[in-house]
């Protein structure tokens, strides 16, 4: 099986890293929707929010523990949004499990 973000997280694919530990990676979205845009991937294959179970959710909670650090290093006085795209038909295009981190502007709700 292929994933685009297995692959940035074992570096067959390079990426615009921020932030790397045993359990998570963050790095820059290719496709920025904010002057800050962000993702941060469990370094374990986990397909999507849908896949969250008791065994797994501890790489979760660190993943939000972590990104206030994330982001006050990058913009230390700004708000920001995170967003989880769970499945296709709300916008899930890479079936590795990811936070979403804006800032940098405004925002607007609700979403599209
Ligand atoms: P989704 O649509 O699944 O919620 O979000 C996937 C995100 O991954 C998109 O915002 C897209 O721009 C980003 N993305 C897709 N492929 C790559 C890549 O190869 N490198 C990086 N840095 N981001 C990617
Ligand atoms: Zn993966």
């Amino acid at each position: 099986m292929s994933c685009i973000f297995c692959d940035i997280i074992n570096g067959k694919i390079p990426s615009n890293k921020l932030y790397e530990d045993d359990k998570i990676l963050a790095f820059k979205d290719i496709n920025p929707e904010a002057p800050i845009h962000f993702l941060v991937v469990p370094k374990i294959h986990i397909k999507s929010a849908n896949e969250i179970k008791e065994e797994n959710s501890g790489v979760v909670s660190h993943i939000f523990e972590v990104i206030p650090k994330i982001f006050s290093e990058l913009n230390s006085s700004g708000d920001y949004r995170i967003v989880n795209n769970c499945g296709k038909k709300a916008g899930q295009t890479v079936n590795h499990l990811h936070f979403h981190v804006l800032g940098g502007r405004d925002m607007s709700w609700p979403p599209g």
